[in-house]
C-alpha cells in the first residue's frame, strides 16, 4: 500500500493505492476473460423495503456519503492494468424515483421485479467505477425500496451486512440531524497488508500443504444431471428459484443438528452433500463454500473483497447412517476453515485438475448460508425487510444460499439455465426438504434409505402403473391356503403319479408335521433349509413350515454340494430337511431331519394331545421363502420374500392370466426357481389342484406332452427352453392349455408355433427380486414386437435413465420396478442392497424402493413394455440367471444347464422314441 498525494489528471483526487489480493486479481482475471455476462455474475445485490414512514432523502444522501466516506473500497476502481484497486474521494450519486402513481399493483411489481433484475444485471466499469451503486424508489409516501448493488471485487457477503448496518445508523443519525456514534472501521487496505503478509508466513504454507494433501489425486468433477447437454464454453445465464423452509422443519433441524454437537451451518451443508449424493450416486463430492476473511483475520469491520473459496471434500456413503456423516462433517468443516486463507486460484494452480472449458474447474456448485444479513439493522422509525436480487448471471453451476433471519430461512437456489430447466431445480429444492424431513425425524436413517422428493413422470407413466388393486395386504400365504382348505375340504388339492391329497389332507398333515417341528424347536422366525423332490411331500413340509411362523430355502438337491453349502450358511438356516437316505454332505453344522421320519413321527404324535404350545403364526411382513439367485460376485445372493409379496403376487395372478377352481395346473420348475412359487401356491388359493411333474418327465418334451393330456392340465408355466421340448417332442395337436411362458425372451417364431395349440399364451417377466412376476401380457401374435405386457397389481415399472429420471415412452432405459413385490434388498448385503435396491423416488414414501433390474428395455406407444436385453452380461440359459463373472461356473455346475446340454445329445430335436 502506498499513499498517493498528488494526481496530475483531472477527476476525482486519488487517496491510496491498494494492490489487488490474490482473490481479487481471480477475480479481475474471471471478468477480463468471460466478459460482461462473467462480471454480473459476480454482482451483489440486496434491497431494503422500508415502509412505516416517509424517508428523508437528504438523510439517506448524507449516510451515503459518508458511507462512502467511512470505507475506502467504496470510493475505488480498478487499475487498467489490473492489480491495483484506485482509492479516490468519488462519491456516487442516489439514483431516485418515483413510481407512487403506479396504482395498479401488477403493474408495480413487475416493475419492482425489472428493477430488480436491472439493478443485478448492471455491469459495473470496473475501470471507470464507481464499482457500487444505490437506488431508491418511492412506491408511497411510507413505502419505500432502497437497493445497494456491488461488484464483488470490492464487497462480499459479510461486506453487505455492515455496509446495511452502517448506512441505517448513519441515515437513523442524520434523520434525527444528530452525528452518528460509530467507532472507526477497519479498511480494505490493512485486510490486503495482512493477507500480503499471511502469504509469507509458515501457516500459509501449512495451509498449502493441506488443501494439496485433500487433492493430491485432483478430485473427481461433479455431474450434476442436466437438462442440457453441457456446453462447450462456459455461460453464466441463470435464474433463481427460491423455496422458503416451513419454520418448524428449521428448528427441528437446528435442534438435530444441536443434538448432535453441530452448528446450523454445519447441518445444512451435510444435507445439501447428502441431497449431491443421493442425486448423483458420486461418494466423491466437492462443494464450494465461502469463508469470511473478515472472521478469520479478526478485522471484522473491513468492507471489501475478503472471502475465500473453501472446495469441501466429503465421502458420502449409502451405508452410513446421517447423523454420523453429519458428525463426520463437522470435524472436516473444522479443518478446512483452519486452512481458509487460501484462494481458490491458487490452489487451482498447485492440484493435478482436469481442465474444460465448459465447466468450472473443482467447484461445480457453491453452498452459502446467509443468516441474519439484517441483524443490527435498524433505519429510524422505519420497518426494513430485506431482500437479495437474483443477478441473473452465476458463476457456479448452480448456487444454493440459505437466506433469513432466526427461523425464516429461504433456500435461494441460482441456477444456469444452459444446463438446468427449472422444474428440475424445483425438484432439487423439494428433495432437500424431503431429506430435511426424514433426517430430522430419523437421524440415524442410512443415506441410502433416504428418499428424494417425487419426480414429476411423463403421463405414460401415470397410466402403466395405475395398477392399485386392493389385495388381502395383512393376510398370510398360510391363512390363505387354510381358508381355502375350509372351503372346500373334499376337493383334490395335489395330484402326483398315483397319489392325491384332498384339501383337508394336506392341511391336516401340514398342521401334524408343524407339529412335530415345534417339538424339534422350529420357531416363528426361522429358516428351514427344505431339500426335497416335487412330490405330494414336499407341499406338506412347505405348508408345515410356514405354519410354524418359519420361512423355507429351497435348496434343488440336483445342485452342487458346494453351491448348496454356501446357501444353507450364509442364509443361516436352523433346520434342513431332507428325503430319506444318506446325510447329505452339503448340511455343515445345520441340524439335518428326514422329511419321512418327521411325518411318522407327526401321524403318531397326532393320536395324541398336544405336547407342544401352538405355532406363533407369521405375519404378513415376515418372510416366506429366501431365494438364492446366481451372484455377480460368483456367490449366489439371498432374495427374502414376504408373505404380503407373495400374496399380492398370488391374488394379482389369480385375476390375470386367471384360475379357478376347474383349473389343473401342472408344476414342472425346480422349486429352487422364484417362479415354483406360482405353480406350487396358486392353486391352492383358489380350490384349484395343482399336479406334479417329477424331474424326469419336466426333462422329457414326450413324458410331458403324455402327461399333460392324460391329466387334462389347463395351465402350465415355463421356460422357453421347456416349451421347445415339448414342441420338439412333436406336439401338434392343440390342448386345452393356457401357456404361461417367463425367465427369459420369447421368441417370436417359438410364439408363432405355440399359439395355435393352446388356448391363450401369456407371457411373463420379472427378476426374482420383485417376487416372480412383475410384469406380463397376453401374446395375440398381432403386428409388432413381443412385449411382456404391463405391471401386475400394485407393481410400478419405469424405464430410467443412468440419472434415474424417466425417459420418455419409446426411448431405451433401464427397467426398474416398484411396488409390493419389491423384495427389502438382498440377504445380509448391504453394500449389494444399495447398489441395486434404491429409494423410491416416485412413491415419495420413505422406505420404499425401487429394484434396479438391469434389463434395458422401452414403453411401447401402446402403453405395454418390450424387454431388449440386458444391460449388463447377464445370461439366461433354461431360467438359470447366470451373472458376468460366473459364467464358467454356472455351466459346469447348474444342473438344469447340464442336463439341458445332455438333453440336447439324447433327444435331438425331431427324436421321437
Ligand atoms: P430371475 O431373477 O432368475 O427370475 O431372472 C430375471 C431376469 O430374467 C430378468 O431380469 C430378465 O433379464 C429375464 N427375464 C425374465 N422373464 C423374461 C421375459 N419374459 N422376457 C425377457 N426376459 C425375461
Ligand atoms: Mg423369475
Amino acid at each position: 500500500m502506498q499513499a498517493v498525494d498528488f494526481y496530475p489528471f483531472a477527476g476525482p483526487e486519488l487517496a491510496r493505492l491498494i494492490p489487488f489480493t490474490s482473490a481479487q486479481a481471480e477475480v479481475w482475471l474471471a471478468c477480463q476473460l468471460g466478459g460482461d455476462d462473467a462480471s454480473r455474475a459476480y454482482n451483489e445485490s440486496v434491497s431494503l423495503r422500508l415502509r412505516g414512514g416517509p424517508l428523508e432523502l437528504p438523510a439517506l444522501r448524507e449516510a451515503l456519503a459518508a458511507l462512502a466516506q467511512r470505507h475506502e473500497v467504496l470510493r475505488a476502481s480498478c487499475s487498467a492494468n489490473g492489480c491495483v484497486l484506485c482509492v479516490t474521494d468519488a462519491v456516487p450519486a442516489l439514483d431516485y424515483e418515483d413510481l407512487s402513481a403506479t396504482a395498479d399493483a401488477a403493474a408495480l411489481a413487475v416493475a419492482l421485479a425489472s428493477h430488480a433484475a436491472d439493478q443485478a444485471t448492471h455491469v459495473f466499469d470496473l475501470l471507470a467505477g464507481p464499482l457500487w451503486r444505490t437506488t431508491a424508489l418511492r412506491l408511497a409516501p411510507d413505502d419505500h425500496l432502497l437497493t445497494l448493488t456491488a461488484h464483488h471485487i470490492i464487497c462480499d457477503g459479510w461486506s453487505l451486512g455492515l455496509l446495511l448496518q452502517d448506512l441505517g445508523q448513519l441515515y437513523s443519525a442524520a434523520a434525527r440531524g444528530e452525528k452518528a456514534a460509530l467507532p472507526p472501521a477497519m479498511q480494505y487496505s490493512e485486510y490486503a497488508d495482512a493477507e500480503a503478509l499471511y502469504q509469507q508466513s509458515a501457516e500459509y504454507r501449512a495451509a498449502e500443504t493441506f488443501w494439496r494433501a485433500e487433492y493430491a489425486d485432483g478430485g473427481s468433477a461433479l455431474n450434476l444431471p442436466t437438462d442440457f447437454a453441457r456446453p462447450l464454453v462456459r455461460t453464466y445465464a441463470s435464474e433463481r428459484f427460491d423455496l422458503p423452509l416451513p419454520e418448524a422443519l428449521v428448528a427441528a433441524l437446528r435442534a438435530a443438528g444441536r443434538q448432535a454437537g453441530c452448528s446450523f451451518n454445519t447441518t445444512l451443508l451435510a444435507l445439501f452433500e447428502v441431497l449431491l449424493f443421493r442425486v448423483t450416486g458420486q461418494p466423491d463430492l466437492v462443494v464450494g463454500m465461502p469463508a469470511a476473511g473478515q472472521a478469520a483475520t479478526g478485522l471484522t469491520s473491513v468492507v471489501g473483497h475478503c472471502v475465500n473459496l473453501l472446495p469441501l471434500r466429503s465421502h458420502p456413503r449409502g451405508d452410513l447412517a446421517f447423523l454420523d456423516y453429519l458428525q463426520g462433517r463437522k470435524m472436516a468443516l473444522f479443518d478446512a476453515l483452519e486452512h481458509q486463507q487460501l484462494t481458490y486460484g491458487s490452489l487451482l494452480r498447485q492440484l493435478p485438475v482436469r481442465r474444460e472449458a465448459g465447466r468450472l474447474p473443482l467447484v461445480a456448485v457453491l453452498f452459502n448460508v446467509d443468516l441474519g444479513l439484517d441483524d443490527g439493522v435498524a433505519f429510524a422509525d422505519l420497518h426494513h425487510e430485506l431482500h437479495s436480487n437474483p443477478r441473473g448471471f452465476e458463476n457456479f453451476e448452480l448456487a444454493l444460499n440459505a437466506s433469513g433471519a432466526g427461523n425464516r430461512l429461504t433456500l435461494e437456489c441460482s441456477y444456469n439455465t444452459g444446463l438446468f430447466r427449472p422444474a428440475r431445480v424445483a425438484r432439487l429444492l423439494a428433495s432437500f426438504v424431503h431429506l430435511a424431513e426424514q433426517v430430522v425425524a430419523r437421524p440415524a436413517t442410512l443415506l441410502a434409505d433416504l428418499a428424494l422428493a417425487p419426480a414429476p413422470l411423463p403421463a405414460a407413466y401415470a397410466r402403466l402403473n395405475a395398477t392399485e388393486i386392493p389385495y388381502p395386504a395383512a393376510a398370510t400365504l398360510t391363512s390363505l391356503i387354510e381358508a381355502q382348505a375350509l372351503a372346500t375340504p373334499g376337493k383334490t388339492a395335489v395330484v402326483f403319479g398315483p397319489t392325491a391329497l384332498t384339501y383337508a389332507e394336506l392341511n391336516t398333515q401340514a398342521t401334524h408335521l408343524a407339529a412335530a417341528l415345534q417339538a424339534r424347536h422350529l420357531r416363528h422366525g426361522q429358516l428351514v433349509g427344505l431339500a426335497l423332490e416335487r412330490t405330494p411331500a414336499l407341499l406338506v413340509a412347505l405348508l408345515a413350515v410356514l405354519k410354524c411362523g418359519a420361512a423355507y430355502l429351497p435348496l434343488d438337491p440336483a445342485y452342487p454340494a458346494e453351491r448348496l453349502r454356501f446357501m444353507l450358511a450364509d442364509a443361516e438356516a436352523s433346520l434342513l430337511l431332507t428325503s430319506a437316505g444318506p446325510r447329505p454332505g452339503f448340511a455343515a453344522g445345520v441340524p439335518v431331519l428326514t422329511l419321512e421320519d418327521v411325518l411318522a413321527e407327526a401321524q403318531a404324535a397326532a393320536q395324541l394331545p398336544a405336547q407342544t404350545p401352538a405355532p406363533v403364526p407369521a405375519t404378513s411382513q415376515d418372510l416366506c421363502y429366501l431365494l438364492y439367485t446366481s451372484g455377480s460376485t460368483g456367490q449366489p445372493k439371498g432374495v427374502p420374500v414376504t408373505h404380503q409379496s407373495i400374496v399380492n403376487f398370488l391374488t394379482s395372478m389369480q385375476r390375470e392370466p386367471g384360475i379357478g377352481p376347474d383349473d389343473r395346473l401342472l408344476a414342472v420348475s425346480t422349486i429352487s426357481f422364484d417362479i415354483a412359487a406360482l405353480e406350487l401356491f396358486l392353486p391352492l388359493i383358489c380350490g384349484a389342484t395343482v399336479v406334479l411333474a417329477d424331474g424326469y418327465t419336466t426333462r422329457d418334451g414326450r413324458a410331458l406332452r403324455q402327461l399333460l393330456e392324460a391329466e387334462r392340465i389347463t395351465l402350465m408355466q415355463a421356460t422357453p427352453a421347456t416349451w421347445t421340448l415339448l414342441l420338439a417332442a412333436g406336439w401338434a395337436s392343440p390342448l386345452p392349455l393356457v401357456a404361461l411362458c417367463g425367465a427369459e425372451a420369447l421368441p417370436p417364431a417359438l410364439a408363432q408355433r405355440l399359439l395355435p395349440l393352446c388356448q391363450a399364451l401369456w407371457n411373463l417377466y420379472g427378476p426374482t427380486e420383485t417376487t416372480v412376476w412383475a410384469t406380463l401380457g397376453r401374446v395375440t401374435g398381432g403386428p409388432g414386437p413381443i412385449t411382456v405386457g404391463r405391471p401386475i397389481a400394485n407393481t410400478q415399472v419405469y424405464v430410467l435413465d443412468e440419472q434415474g429420471a424417466p425417459v420418455e415412452p419409446g426411448t431405451v432405459g433401464e427397467l426398474v420396478i416398484g411396488g409390493a413385490g419389491v423384495a427389502a434388498g438382498y440377504w445380509r448385503r448391504p453394500a449389494l442392497t444399495a447398489e441395486r435396491f434404491r429409494p423410491d423416488v416416485f412413491a415419495g414414501q420413505p422406505g420404499s424402493r425401487l429394484y434396479w433390474t438391469g434389463d434395458a428395455g422401452r414403453l411401447l406407444p401402446n402403453g405395454e413394455i418390450e424387454v431388449l436385453g440386458r444391460l449388463d452380461e447377464q445370461l439366461k440359459l433354461r431360467g438359470f440367471r447366470i451373472e458376468p463373472g460366473e459364467i464358467e461356473a454356472t455351466l459346469t455346475s447348474l444342473p438344469g444347464i447340464a442336463q439341458a446340454v445332455v438333453v440336447a445329445q439324447e433327444h435331438p430335436p425331431g427324436h421321437q422314441r
